[in-house]
């Protein structure tokens, strides 16, 4: 699925669906300082920001993901309400 050329979207290759892009990451839970692992969708586009709860402490994060060319991802968490 390569979508590079749709209007609302960057441009820049991105490997969309071909299998490089990853798929989940490990952060650092700005609550308990827990190490999470969380599962990360490439088809939500190349940058992406979201709510998701600690399944440790069931504190709210912001997520906020970014994917680079190459499929790999930088994924950061921070408190919801900052
Ligand atoms: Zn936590």
């Amino acid at each position: 699925m390569r979508l590079h050329d749709d209007e609302d979207l960057p441009d820049i290759e991105f490997p969309l669906g071909d299998g490089t892009a990853e798929t989940g990451a490990t952060v650092y839970c700005p609550y308990c300082n827990e190490t999470v692992e969380i599962a990360i969708d490439p088809g939500g586009g190349s940058a992406q920001e979201y709510v998701e709860d600690c399944e440790v402490c069931c504190q709210p994060w912001t997520v906020s993901v970014h994917y680079r060319e190459d499929g790999s991802a930088q994924v950061s968490v921070a408190p919801l309400d900052e």
